[in-house]
């Protein structure tokens, strides 16, 4: 029977799980994902996190609990960074601790350290010690990462192309039928989980609103902008979005910008600022900030949307100074 590798559907999953499922199935061992954010999950990792934490990864609780009894191992790596000379939140860093401090009676965890500002040959350590749960064999070890970095790449490339991977599936697709084109940014476990953002982008979507995102931009325009910033952003997630909205306030290819950022996150209380300076200072673009905790009620959500949706259709319309605070 085949070794069965539980992935959380929640924090690094929106960027890497395909990397990871394809690793594993390429070794022989059977994914198993948790389901997609609902009630339970949410209340579940509530209750089993400390009250400081942010929303997603009260999130990533419970979708740790969701695999629970359902898979030989969790797969839970430690991620240090992702680039070099730079840095993931540290609670991604502490992310297998704090689980396993939390939850009790969990199968073994795949803690295995990711962190790119060491050498590339212990980047290869790194893969081999994570091939090492399913078998001890290097070759194949080898040629599973090889595949997995091949449908990482498809992956990127199909958001890339307008598809939004939405609870990590590629069912929704930008059409481009509106007039107004809005970009939806924040971290990605933000913007794409559909139940933990109330369904923004599909909210957007359903108004036949055109939705970019950050990682529908090419990579290279993003670093361009970044190291174009006064100090060096450490934080990778930091870069991203603060090149992305540099990016978006220059080529005014959009009408607006919606963050959607976590209530007691570190990171995104400087970053939203910066973001919303930027785009004051650069251009005037309407900017909205949504934060959210499990507390967030889905009808405010939704009335501040639809305020910010219907002064952008007025602007367009009238091409007037009218305030840029959503
Ligand atoms: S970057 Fe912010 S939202 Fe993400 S895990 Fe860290 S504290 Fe939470």
């Amino acid at each position: 029977m085949a070794i069965k590798i539980g992935i959380p559907r929640g924090l690094w999953f929106y960027d890497y799980y395909p990397l990871w499922k394809s690793f594993y199935e390429e070794l022989g061992a059977e994914v198993v994902l948790s389901n997609p954010t609902n009630k339970k999950i949410l209340d579940e990792g509530v209750k089993n996190t400390v009250d400081e934490a942010c929303l997603p990864v009260k999130i990533f609780h419970g979708h740790v609990l969701d695999l629970k009894d359902k898979a030989d191992f969790i797969f839970l790596p430690k991620i240090m960074s992702v680039y070099e000379k730079e840095y993931i939140c540290p609670k991604f860093c502490g992310l297998p601790e704090m689980v396993t401090h939390s939850i009790k009676g969990l199968p073994p965890i795949i803690d295995t350290e990711v962190n790119f500002n060491r050498s590339r040959k212990s980047l290869m350590r790194t893969v081999y010690s994570f091939g090492s749960y399913v078998t001890k064999n290097p070759i194949t070890i080898r040629r599973a990462y090889k595949k997995a970095l091949e449908s990482y790449h498809d992956y990127k490339l199909k958001i890339k192309a307008g598809n939004y991977p939405i609870n990590g599936d590629f069912s929704s697709r930008d059409e481009k039928k509106s007039s107004i084109t809005i970009a939806v940014m924040g971290h990605s476990y933000n913007i794409y989980d559909n139940y933990g953002s109330m369904g923004l982008i599909n909210k957007l979507k359903e108004q036949n609103i055109h939705v970019i995102t950050p990682e529908m931009v090419d990579y290279r325009k993003i670093n361009e902008y970044a190291e174009t910033l006064e100090k060096k952003m450490f934080w990778s997630y930091g870069r991203k979005l603060l090149g992305t909205a540099m990016y978006f306030t220059d080529a005014k290819n959009i009408d607006g910008i919606v963050y959607l950022s976590s209530f007691g996150c570190g990171i995104d209380s400087i970053i939203e600022e910066l973001v919303e300076r930027k785009t004051r200072k650069r251009g005037g673009m309407p900017f909205l900030l949504i934060t959210v905790d499990e507390h967030t009620g889905e009808a405010g959500v939704n009335t501040r949307l639809e305020a910010f949706i219907d002064m952008i259709e007025w602007r367009k319309r009238n091409e007037s100074n009218l305030s840029t605070h959503g």
